[in-house]
């Protein structure tokens, strides 16, 4: 397969545009470019050429259409909290924006679910959600757009309990780089009728079509909650205590990990009560309160029987979210204490019965090369990220290597490069080692949806050699 070859926007390009969109939702501005060309991951910025801001499905199709007969490049782009560069438009070209798209299209409240534009962001959704007292559970922190979370299969820390994206989609419509619109999935909550399609297009990071509705599962919101925290000596002690827990048919619908250079930086810059020790931090749902303190009476059973060195429970609304406020912007807050830094992050997810071994193995590298990186974790879903900071082209070399190895053992343990960030761009180096030859398959499913390759082009697959 040659690299893709496409053409450049030019004047006539953009005239076509505000035929289909209205001259304002087309812009070459250098603020608007600037905005979009790079998400929250370390790697390089690269503007589109133009970005359009469709307000509707059929908007879509026909720029794709127009794009595909053009051979241009279009980029989907939810809000760019991709970690992956997965929105960052490599090849120049048509950004295509969802801040437009963000209507809740039905709520099917008797259902437990929602349709919606892909451009709603995941917590504004669920502030609307409150009143019918449902809520879309996937939750990876930042306010991500529900099509990014799609496009990437986001996961986030209620995932042990709820499920990933792609458990809580029921159904989706998606244009094709062609411009047919494509309903893919069905209402009911059992589907068993032909190809599963609506999940091929789930993670494709916007390689093979383009979401512009999606019917989303509910759930009802916990009548009881409570959080939990127990810290522990070492790190490979907390994570025995994670199989543990996972073990014990307890239900957590948090189980998150940090180890102690975390507890330390949240606790001096959020004034989060933590000591300087591997922490876990618990959520438990329940209907009855007498249950959920059962659940918590033997959690705190578990965590002092693995040798936590102290265990904190609290139903208080206040603490509890104080608690996970840190925790969501801990990547933020070691962003920002590290002014002079840069961070490249993993996403490694292996069975939970491998994980202490996974984490063993994490840090015993960073003892051998000497290196200070984070370690975060959703533990629960046996998925870990090493924020490694950078300051040069040399740092960055000696971490890939390392990060190379942790992925390598990840796989041998049955894991994955990417548990939920995507492969974006970091993680095309991983692609032939974790998949072989089903690498082929999905560069024959690319070519057979997007033969002309203008979709979100140099994400996902290797490039091809220059001619
Ligand atoms: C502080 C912080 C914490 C995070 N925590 C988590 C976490 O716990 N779990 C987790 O999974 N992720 C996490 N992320 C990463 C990020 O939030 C997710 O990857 C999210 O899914 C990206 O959504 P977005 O709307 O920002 O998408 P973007 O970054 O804008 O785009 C992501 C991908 O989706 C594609 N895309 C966007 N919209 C569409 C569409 N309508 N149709 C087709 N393709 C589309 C883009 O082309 C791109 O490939 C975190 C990020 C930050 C900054």
């Amino acid at each position: 397969m040659p690299a893709p070859a496409f053409n450049p926007v030019t004047p006539d390009d953009l005239n076509q545009l505000r035929r289909i969109l209205g001259a304002e939702a087309v812009s070459t501005a250098h603020a608007d470019l600037d905005l979009h060309a790079r998400d929250q991951s370390h790697h390089p910025e690269r503007p589109a050429e133009v970005i359009v801001w469709p307000a509707e499905a059929a908007q879509v199709a026909d720029v794709l259409r127009f794009a595909n007969q053009r051979r241009i490049p279009v980029t989907a782009w939810g809000v760019g909290t991709g970690l992956e560069g997965n929105a960052i438009p490599v090849y120049g070209g048509i950004l295509m924006s969802f801040e437009r798209m963000t209507r809740i299209v039905a709520v099917h409240a008797d259902d437990f679910q929602v349709t919606v534009q892909p451009g709603i962001g995941h917590k504004d959704l669920n502030d609307q959600l409150t009143r019918y007292g449902l809520f879309f559970p996937p939750d990876p922190g930042a306010n991500a757009s529900v099509g990014g979370m799609l496009a990437n299969n986001a996961s986030g820390i209620r995932t042990v309990k709820y499920g990933a994206t792609k458990d809580n989609v029921l159904r989706m419509q998606v244009a094709l780089a062609d411009g047919r619109l494509l309903n893919l999935g069905a209402r009911s909550v059992k589907q068993a009728s032909g190809y599963d399609l609506l999940h091929l297009f789930v993670g494709s990071e916007g390689t093979l079509g383009v979401i512009t509705e999606a019917t989303l599962r509910l759930v009802p919101v916990p009548q009881f909650m409570s959080a939990a925290l127990a810290a522990f000596e070492t790190v490979e002690a907390a994570v025995e205590t994670v199989v543990a827990v996972r073990g014990s048919g307890l239900d957590p619908a948090a189980l998150e990990l940090i180890d102690a250079a975390h507890a330390r930086m949240l606790r001096e810059a959020e004034g989060v009560d933590l000591t300087d020790h591997p922490t876990l931090f618990m959520e438990f749902h329940a209907a009855h309160e007498e249950s959920l303190q059962m659940g918590l009476d033997i959690v705190k059973q578990i965590c002092e029987e693995m040798g936590a060195v102290s265990f904190r429970a609290t139903t208080d609304i206040a603490e509890r979210k104080k608690l996970w406020h840190a925790r969501h912007h801990s990547y933020e807050i070691m962003v920002r204490s590290h002014p002079d830094k840069r961070f490249f992050i993993n996403d490694v997810a292996v069975p939970i019965s491998a994980y202490p071994e996974l984490i063993g193995f994490v840090e015993q590298l960073k003892r051998q090369h000497g290196i200070s990186a984070y370690m975060i974790g959703h533990a629960g879903d046996g998925n870990v990220h090493v924020e490694f900071p950078f300051v040069d082209e040399d740092e960055y070399r000696l971490r890939m290597e390392i990060n190379a190895q942790i992925v390598a053992k990840a796989l041998e343990l049955g894991g994955t490069s990417t548990g939920e960030h995507g492969v974006g761009i970091g993680k095309i180096r991983y692609m032939q080692q974790e998949h072989g030859p089903a690498l082929d398959v999905m560069r024959a499913i690319k070519q057979t949806l997007d033969p002309n390759g203008i979709l979100n082009p140099g994400k996902i697959f290797p490039e091809p050699e220059p001619m």
